[in-house]
């Protein structure tokens, strides 16, 4: 009897280890997708200078399927911010995929003056690779200038290189920076009298077929056509009238008012390269997008493969006529038309509940400051010439050389450290002698010495934007800080750089496989996408990542 209890316990205890293994493996399987439980593909979308308000401006005048389609079946980050500065296109993009900010990726603007080689050099330039696709210079560009790796890099390193990465923009280094550096490929447009989708050697040695058949269709060429308002113009309530004096225009047209010729206008106006600066750029970049979707087989299999694509047609646009113009309004309304035909695509072609997709932007933009001093607020311009001949006469005076002052580029005076070395002088007190002679300048509202942003520790507030924009090897040695809604620009047109809410919050919509539904009004910051979709895919985040994951924006 005694033997048989002990039998009947101790098969009872072995059932329940065996049952507690499968339990223990059911989590695990729970926990850890299998190739088939990831997306098939992510796309990232970034729409060059989309302030968060032209979600909500311009919201009754979308479809269904385009931007509505995102925040109703997808989740919204209302207070998204971008958490450094400048707030330029190069570091935004590079910032979106690297999960971090140019203290750590290394893309401090557009473009910098390189304080070893002492020269300005362009955040994509690479004279090492060739063009492909053009016979122009236009193709010699990489990544080389970047210093930390993207999401998509962490996607192929995870996936042994199997999974696909391709990045599309008009803009060079807007289709070149997110993607990082293990891309198959980065597209851009050559404008010019050519009118084609081009890249260069540090990806491939010619063009894939369907590339090369894109460029023979004479798709861009269609575009060269009037563009005018998609609806009837006076419905568009939510913007200004189309003539005033705070938009820029084309060469060859005497107002900046709707219709647009442009097979007249090109010529003038650069060529296929007018095309940028009308939404049919979009609609070009939306075409090439999914001919790539098409050619490459993107979302074909389990391995999750990563498509980038920036709209850089709003930029050029907000920068002609300003955030308040007529041609914004429009150009919108016919992006949400866009967002749709991509999404039904990728509906039929990779498959409903597929892919996973994001949107968001790489800045935001001022409203033109002679359209708010219109209005009573508070803004102005700066005139940079005028006040860096102040600023020479007084280093001329203080120290009887003009030519300490190497450089002055986004917001930063680069100091010739050897001549202040030659001249006994000493650094710290030749930078605190320049704040205390800035600071009296109108529109600096502050100034900054590169000391106090390597060795300070801020949390918040300016200071902190500064910090995480400052990368100590390739910054300069005092930073500038414009009054609000002061800028150094044309006075009509928009613009971007600061850290000024307008500039800094931007949309984020996530979307599709794995994707709450829901919105936030919480602030996440720009640098939270990388990692929150790294944890989507459950690989490394990028290798120099400062973000955090949306936790509520993933099904985890
Ligand atoms: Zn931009
Ligand atoms: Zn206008
Ligand atoms: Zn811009």
């Amino acid at each position: 009897m005694k033997r048989i209890l002990v039998f009947c316990v101790t098969w009872m205890f072995i059932a329940t280890c065996f049952a507690q293994a499968d339990q223990i493996k059911q989590n695990v399987e729970d926990k850890i997708l299998s190739n088939d439980q990831r997306p098939k593909l992510v796309v990232g979308i970034v729409v060059d200078q989309m302030r968060y308000d032209y979600l909500t401006r311009f919201y009754d005048k979308f479809g269904n399927g385009g931007f509505k389609r995102l925040v109703a079946d997808g989740y919204n980050c209302k207070n998204n911010q971008f958490n450094y500065v400048p707030t330029y296109t190069a570091p935004g993009h590079t910032s979106i995929y690297t999960g971090t900010t140019p203290k750590y990726h290394g893309i401090i603007g557009n473009g910098w003056f390189d304080k070893e080689t002492k020269k300005a050099v362009y955040c994509a330039e690479d004279n090492s690779v060739q063009s492909v696709g053009t016979e122009s210079a236009a193709g010699q560009m990489s990544p080389r200038r970047l210093k930390s790796t993207t999401f998509a890099d962490e996607n192929k390193l995870f996936t042994q290189m199997r999974g696909k990465t391709i990045g599309i923009s008009l803009k060079d280094r807007a289709a070149i920076l997110p993607v990082g550096f293990s891309a198959d490929a980065a597209y851009w447009f050559h404008g010019a009298l050519e009118g084609n989708w081009i890249t260069s050697t540090y990806y491939m040695d010619d063009l894939p077929k369907w590339v090369k058949s894109f460029n023979k269709s004479d798709k861009a060429k269609s575009y060269l056509k009037i563009w005018d308002t998609r609806y009837d113009i006076n419905t568009y309530i939510e913007s200004g009238s189309d003539l005033n004096e705070f938009e820029g225009g084309f060469y060859g047209k005497a107002t900046a008012t709707f219709p647009y010729d442009l097979a007249s206008l090109n010529e003038r106006n650069g060529g296929f390269d007018i095309l940028k600066s009308t939404p049919y750029g979009n609609n070009l970049t939306t075409d090439f997008a999914i001919a790539a979707i098409q050619g490459e087989d993107l979302g074909g299999d389990n391995i999750t493969d990563i498509l980038t694509i920036s709209y850089s047609s709003t930029d050029y646009i907000g920068h002609n006529f300003g955030v308040n113009s007529k041609e914004v309004e429009d150009t919108y309304i016919r992006l949400d038309e866009d967002i749709e035909k991509l999404l039904r695509y990728l509906d039929q072609k990779v498959g409903i509940n597929e892919y996973t997709l994001f949107l968001t932007s790489d800045h935001g933009a001022i409203h033109v400051p002679s359209y708010l001093q219109s209005v009573k607020i508070a803004s102005g311009y700066i005139d940079a010439p005028a006040m860096n001949k102040t600023f020479l006469a007084f280093m001329n005076k203080k120290y009887g050389a003009v030519n300490l002052v190497e450089n002055v580029s986004n917001n930063q005076i680069f100091l010739n450290h050897e001549k202040i070395e030659s001249l006994k002088l000493d650094l710290e007190d030749v930078q605190e002698a320049i704040v205390d002679e800035l600071i009296k300048y109108e529109f600096i509202d502050k100034v900054y010495t590169a000391k106090s942003m390597v060795e300070g520790a801020f949390t918040e507030g300016i200071e902190a934007l500064i910090q995480n924009g400052y990368n100590q090897k390739r910054s300069g040695d005092i930073i500038m800080v414009y009054d609000p809604a002061v800028i150094s620009y044309a006075k009509t047109g928009s613009t971007h750089g600061s850290g000024q809410n307008y500039d800094t919050h931007v949309p984020l919509l996530f979307y599709g496989k794995g994707i709450m539904k829901g919105s936030t009004t919480e602030e996440t910051k720009v640098v939270d996408i990388a990692p929150t979709i790294s944890a989507l895919l459950e690989i490394s985040f990028p290798n120099a990542n400062t973000g955090k994951v949306i936790s509520k924006a993933i099904e985890k």
